[in-house]
C-alpha cells in the first residue's frame, strides 16, 4: 500500500539543520558587532557597488546562462581554461553538485569533523553516507586517518584547508602524501574558501596541484576575502570532466546577473581587495598575539577567524562575548569561532578571553 501522503526520501529528514552565525543584540552604550559568519567587514568597494547597481538595472532579464563573462575573467585571473571551471551560487552549492554528479545513494564522502557544517547537509541531501573523521587533538585534518577512511564505497574526499571552525591548513608536502594514497577514481575536494588569507610555510598551490591530478577539485568563493558573501557567487577549478559534470547538475541561471557583475568587478579590483586582506591578516596576527599574551595558544589562525576550543565553556563565553555586544559562533560543547573583524570588536574579544583565560581555569 503507497503512504496516503506524499513521503519525502528518508534522507531527507536525516538532514542536520544549518546554525548561521547570528546578529548581534544591542547594548546599551555599545556599537554591535557580528563576528560570527566569517564575514569580510569592509563594505563594499566604490566600483563593486557600481556594476552591482548597474547590473540590478536589468533584473527583469534572466541573466547569462553561460556565465560566460564571469568565465572569461576567471580564466584570465587563474590561467587556466574556461572547461576547467564551475560557477555556482556559492561554493556551498558546489558541494551539493558534486554529491549530485559524483555518488549513488548510500556512497561514501570522507571529510574531517569538526569542519565545515555545510558538508553533512550537503552529503545527506543528496542521500550519500558522510564519514566524519576526527581532527588531532590541535584542530589540523588527520589525513593518515582520512585516507584509511576511505573505501570502495568513497566517491568524494573533502579536505578543508583553512579549516572552518578550528583554522589550520594542510602543507602542500601533506597533500601531495595524501593526494599519493588516494585512488585515482576518488574525488578530492580542496575547499580552499580561505585561501587569501593563508601565511605559512610550504602553503598548498592548488592550482599546481589540480594541474597535476585527474581527480582533484578545487572550490573557491567570493563570498570571504572577496566581500560578496549576500551574492552567492563561488567557483570550482577542476579538470573539463569533472567541471562538465558540476556544470551539467547546476541549477540553471542559478548565479544571477548582479552576482556575476559585483565577482567580475571584483576580480579588476583584486590588488584593493586583497590589500584588505592583508590588513585582516595584521589584525589576525595581533589578535592572536593578545591572547597569547592572555594565556590563550590557540590553534594554528590560517583564515579570518580564531578558534576557542572551551569545551564545557562554550556557551558561557559566547554569552558573554553578547553581553559586550558581539556575536560569535559557539559550536555546543566544542568551541567558539570568532571571525576577524573591526578592531574594536576584537578588543573586546580580548578582554572576554582574558576572563575565561586557559591559563586560569584549566
Ligand atoms: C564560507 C565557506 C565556504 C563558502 O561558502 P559560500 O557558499 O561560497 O558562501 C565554503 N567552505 C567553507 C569551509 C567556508 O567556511
Amino acid at each position: 500500500m503507497p503512504p496516503s501522503r506524499p513521503q519525502p526520501r528518508p534522507c531527507v529528514g536525516d538532514i542536520p539543520v544549518y546554525v548561521a552565525g547570528m546578529p548581534p543584540t544591542a547594548r546599551p552604550g555599545l556599537t554591535p558587532f557580528k563576528l560570527s559568519s566569517n564575514e569580510n567587514p569592509f563594505p563594499p568597494l566604490p566600483g563593486v557597488l557600481e556594476a552591482a547597481t548597474q547590473a540590478a538595472e536589468v533584473m527583469n532579464r534572466y541573466p547569462d546562462m553561460g556565465n560566460t563573462a564571469l568565465y572569461a575573467a576567471l580564466a584570465d585571473h587563474l590561467g587556466v581554461p574556461v572547461d576547467d571551471l564551475a560557477t555556482a551560487t556559492g561554493s556551498v552549492a558546489l558541494i551539493y553538485q558534486l554529491v549530485n554528479a559524483f555518488c549513488h545513494p548510500g556512497e561514501e564522502v570522507v571529510h574531517a569533523w569538526r569542519s565545515f557544517e555545510a558538508y553533512p547537509i550537503a552529503i545527506t541531501a543528496g542521500d550519500a553516507r558522510g564519514v566524519a573523521v576526527p581532527l588531532l587533538p590541535d584542530g589540523r585534518h588527520d589525513l593518515d586517518a582520512m585516507a584509511a577512511a576511505v573505501t570502495d564505497r568513497t566517491k568524494v574526499v573533502l579536505v578543508c584547508t583553512p579549516n572552518n571552525p578550528t583554522g589550520p591548513a594542510v602543507t602542500q608536502s601533506e597533500l601531495d602524501a595524501f593526494l599519493a594514497r588516494i585512488p585515482t577514481h576518488v574525488v578530492v575536494v580542496v575547499d580552499e574558501a580561505y585561501l587569501e588569507f593563508v601565511r605559512m610555510d610550504d602553503p598548498v598551490d592548488g592550482l599546481a596541484t589540480y594541474a597535476g591530478h585527474d581527480n582533484v577539485v578545487l572550490t573557491r568563493t567570493f563570498s570571504k576575502a572577496y566581500g560578496l558573501a549576500g551574492f552567492r557567487v563561488g567557483y570550482a577549478v577542476a579538470p573539463a570532466p569533472i567541471a562538465a559534470a558540476l556544470r551539467a547538475v547546476s541549477l540553471p541561471f542559478g548565479v544571477s546577473h548582479v552576482a556575476q557583475a559585483a565577482a567580475i568587478a571584483s576580480l579588476e579590483a583584486t590588488d584593493e581587495l586583497l590589500a584588505r586582506v592583508e590588513d585582516l591578516v595584521e589584525r589576525r596576527a595581533s589578535l592572536v598575539h593578545r591572547l597569547r599574551e592572555v594565556g590563550w595558544a590557540l590553534p594554528q589562525a590560517q583564515g579570518n577567524f580564531v578558534w576557542f576550543p572551551l569545551g564545557a565553556r562554550t556557551a558561557d563565553f559566547a554569552d558573554a562575548c553578547g553581553e559586550v555586544g558581539i556575536s560569535v559562533r559557539p559550536f555546543a560543547g566544542e568551541g567558539v569561532r570568532v571571525s576577524v573583524g573591526e578592531g574594536e570588536a576584537l578588543d573586546r574579544i580580548v578582554e572576554v578571553a582574558a576572563r575565561f583565560s586557559a591559563r586560569v581555569e584549566r
